[in-house]
């Protein structure tokens, strides 16, 4: 038995959505990761084994080529490349279920299209601080993936029974990439209750580990050896370091999406290291990915100076500037809030 997390009413307001509804929409953040597809593409196969035959699951941009063995992501409708189709989908929709993001602002162009809709929306997701645009919202940010909820969400409805294969491979993925192949987030026994009854269903976690993480190209793997010995700064007074990649740089190493996928973990394996960021120039913005390891909150540091936010220890933001810019500001943040200075950042706002 696992406890109950998700308060009752949720739970069956949502159900009753899932019975009667026809048509379902399942909306994840732009740039998915393994938890979003997987809690996506785990919810759409429970539904289709429901005998749900309306799903469709619409992600705002492309997601990385080590997902796309999951059961499932063909049928992926990508808005980026089909705005018409994903727009009417979700208008179209009874049930939009909205998986691993907290605020509209996450799905990006797709948010006027969900927001404007006249289906049900339903928010299942463990960021912090949910915005208040759907019908049901559980939020339950001790969890540690979206895709662990979305498990707990289909066995209090009462259905541990339809979820198959598929759907357990999809759930798995999303709990083992969102915790680090369970290396942080990790801690909670139940978290290993539900992985034993999904390899029960039949998954080999082993080859699932296999297929996101052991796919990469030669290039990549250069790339980060060129990361760690030219682009990495330690910051040793400030426990923490950066690393920066430039659009020119990664074209050098033929990148593809994913291939800087768990660069800005690296740093963290340094004995001291506390707090390690990644900025990469993207086409039209500088992206900032951000990780800590113990009690340094770095979406505190994503949200005060890159817009951004996310969890404790894996957070995310923007810049709209320079490389060099964003590194001018990642360096003046870094002075007044570091692992080693922790003061209270609203005394800096
Ligand atoms: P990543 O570094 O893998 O892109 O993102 C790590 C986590 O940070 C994500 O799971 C998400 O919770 C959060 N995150 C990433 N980018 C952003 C952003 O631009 N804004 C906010 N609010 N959160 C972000
Ligand atoms: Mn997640």
């Amino acid at each position: 038995m696992i406890t109950k997390i998700i308060h009752e009413e949720k739970i069956q307001k949502a159900k009753k959505y899932v019975e009667k509804g026809e048509s379902f929409v399942i909306v994840t953040h732009v740039t998915p990761d393994g938890d979003a597809i997987g809690s996506a593409l785990g919810l759409y196969h429970f539904l289709t084994a429901y005998g749900k035959d309306n799903v469709a699951v619409v992600v705002p941009n492309d997601f990385p080529q080590f997902y796309k063995w999951m059961p499932g992501h063909k049928e992926i409708v990508i808005h980026e490349k089909y705005p018409d189709f994903a727009e009417q989908l979700i208008r179209d929709a009874d049930v939009i279920f909205c998986l691993d993001f907290n605020e509209p602002k996450r799905i990006e162009r797709l948010a006027p299209a969900v927001v404007a809709a006249e289906g049900r929306r339903v928010m299942i997701d463990h960021h912090l601080n949910p915005a208040d645009f759907c019908r049901v919202t559980m939020s339950y940010p001790e969890m540690s993936s979206t895709s662990e909820m979305v498990f707990r969400f289909i066995c209090r409805m009462g259905m541990f029974d339809l979820i198959n294969k598929d759907c357990a491979a999809c759930i798995y993925t999303g709990m083992m990439t969102d915790t680090g192949s369970f290396t942080y987030n990790s801690n909670k026994p139940e978290i290993y209750t539900i992985i034993s009854e999904l390899i029960k269903k039949g998954i080999d976690k082993d080859l699932i580990y296999r297929k996101v993480n052991q796919v990469y190209s030669e290039s990549r793997l250069r790339m980060m050896g060129y990361v760690l010995y030219e682009k990495m700064k330690v910051y040793p007074e400030q426990n923490a370091a950066l690393i920066t990649l430039s659009l020119e740089e990664m074209n050098r190493f033929h990148y593809v999406t994913g291939d800087t996928e768990g660069f800005v973990n690296l740093p963290l394996s340094i004995e001291n290291v506390a707090f390690s960021v990644f900025i990469r120039e993207d086409k039209d913005y500088v992206k900032i990915s951000l990780r800590s390891v113990g009690d340094f909150p770095c979406n505190q540091f994503a949200s005060r100076y890159f817009n951004g936010g996310g969890h404790k220890n894996a957070s995310g933001g923007e810049f709209h500037g320079s490389l060099a810019d964003a590194v001018a500001v990642f360096e003046e943040g870094l002075r007044v809030f570091n692992p080693n200075k922790t003061e209270d950042l609203n005394k800096h706002a």
